[in-house]
This record gives structure tokens, C-alpha cells and sequence, in this order.
């Protein structure tokens, strides 16, 4: 979908237009004229079909976007592919401490930071919670690396001292990459988050604020400057 279509068809601009749509489309059907009528509520039904795809709070995909594009992506891929896994650290806390209203804006801000700097054609959806998953569709593993670093960098080193004074925020991630064309497999999409969600646990084990991946047989956590 184009940027400027998912811009409207999101938060309070997309539930606007489509009202406008809707209440043209009745003016129009009662003068008669089926066919603008049909029109409107014709772009009334690809608004709402577009916001049906996005999370409320965070305007990020959901999690019935990425069901719907995962399974295709990995099954169709000519290259590697890399899903992320990223949950964010100790949030409990945060809420407790700052109120849920604060943590509803570092979700906001969070899904922000992750979406700057993707790769072309890699998205990042909310997958519950305070999980977000960050899909990379051809893509090596180095650069995935990298890019999930990146973001887990960006998060930490944001200003968050400005949204709340004494706030800090860190996330960490599980990568799981797949190198080589798709297999075709029924169960590919589950078995990448799984991997990806074993890893995102290997991050938390290992002190939070990190990076897990596995290449080939082994389990590595991205060292970085603390
Ligand atoms: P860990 O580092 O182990 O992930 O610790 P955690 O505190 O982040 O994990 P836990 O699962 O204990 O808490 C997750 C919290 O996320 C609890 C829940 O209230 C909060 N949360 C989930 N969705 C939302 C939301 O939409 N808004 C707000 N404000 N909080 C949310
Ligand atoms: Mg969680
Ligand atoms: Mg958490």
C-alpha cells in the first residue's frame, strides 16, 4: 500500500475521510446517482480495510498484517529473510511508576524509533503487547544484524528524560534469519518466530538492552558500548 494511502488510512484523518465518504455516498445514492455513490463507499470500505491492518495506538502494522504477509514472504523469498523479535525491557516498571498513559506514548514513540532506517520492504508490525516484530525480506545475516542493532540503539540513546524527566527505555531482541529460497513449508512462518522468540529470551537472560542471534550453531549476543 502506498505511503500516502496508509498516512489516511490510519488514526483520526483515515476514520474522518471515511465518514466523509460514507455520508457522500448517501447524498449521492438519494439523488439517484448509483455509481459516484458506489464509488465513495467503495474507497469508505479500502479505508477501512487499510486501518484494519493497523494497531490503534501505535499506527504501526498489527498482528493480523503480519500473519497475512509472513507466510507468503518466507515461502516466496529468492534470498534470505529476517524476522526480529523486540520486547521492551522491564515495562512493567514503567507503567507502575510513571502511569499507563506515559507507557501508551514510549509504545508510540518505541514503534517510531523501529520504523526509521528499515531497509526497503522490511515493515514492522505490533505483535501484542509491548512485542513489536520487525520483518526484513531479502536480507544476509550481517546486515540484519545490523539494522536490529541499530534499533536497539536508537531506542536507548533516545532523549526519553523529555517525554517524562527520570525515564529511560531499552528493548531487546531476538533475531532469527533464514538464508537460501523458501521451502514452501506450512508451518515456516510459526517455526521463525518461535526461533526468533527463543532468541528474544537469550537477550533478556543475558542482562536486557541486547541483540541475540544464532549463526549456525551457536547463540550470539551483540556486544555493545554500555
Ligand atoms: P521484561 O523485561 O521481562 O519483558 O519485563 P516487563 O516488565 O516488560 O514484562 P511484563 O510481561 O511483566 O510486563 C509487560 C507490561 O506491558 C505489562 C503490561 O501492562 C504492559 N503493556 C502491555 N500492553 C500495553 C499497552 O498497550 N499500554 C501500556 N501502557 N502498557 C502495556
Ligand atoms: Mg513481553
Ligand atoms: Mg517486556
Amino acid at each position: 500500500m502506498p505511503d500516502h494511502e496508509t498516512a489516511l488510512a490510519t488514526g483520526a484523518a483515515g476514520t474522518d475521510l471515511l465518514a466523509l465518504h460514507e455520508s457522500i455516498a448517501g447524498m449521492l445514492a438519494n439523488q439517484g446517482d448509483w455509481r459516484r455513490a458506489y464509488e465513495h463507499l467503495r474507497s469508505a470500505l479500502d479505508l477501512a480495510h487499510a486501518g484494519s491492518l493497523r494497531d490503534s495506538l501505535t499506527s504501526s502494522y498489527n498482528r493480523r498484517y503480519l500473519d497475512q504477509h509472513l507466510h507468503g514472504l518466507l515461502r516466496e523469498r529468492q534470498g534470505g529473510i529476517a524476522v526480529a523479535l523486540i520486547d521492551l525491557d522491564l515495562f512493567k516498571r514503567v507503567n507502575d511508576t510513571y502511569g499507563h498513559l506515559v507507557g501508551d506514548r514510549v509504545l508510540r514513540r518505541v514503534a517510531g524509533l523501529l520504523q526509521e532506517g528499515l531497509p526497503p520492504g522490511a515493515f514492522c508490525a505490533r505483535y501484542g503487547g509491548e512485542e513489536f516484530a520487525l520483518v526484513m525480506p531479502d536480507i544476509d545475516a550481517r546486515t540484519a544484524v545490523r539494522v536490529a542493532e541499530a534499533a536497539r540503539a536508537r531506542v536507548a540513546d533516545h532523549q526519553w528524560s523529555k517525554l517524562q524527566p527520570g525515564l529511560s527505555v531499552t528493548i531487546s531482541v531476538g533475531l532469527a534469519h533464514e538464508s537460501g529460497p523458501g521451502q514452501g513449508r506450512a508451518l515456516e512462518a510459526e517455526r521463525q518466530l518461535v526461533r526468533a522468540d527463543t532468541l528474544l529470551y537469550a537477550a533478556k537472560r543475558a542482562g536486557r538492552n541486547m541483540v541475540a542471534y544464532r549463526d549456525c550453531e551457536s547463540v550470539h549476543i551483540v556486544k555493545h558500548p554500555q
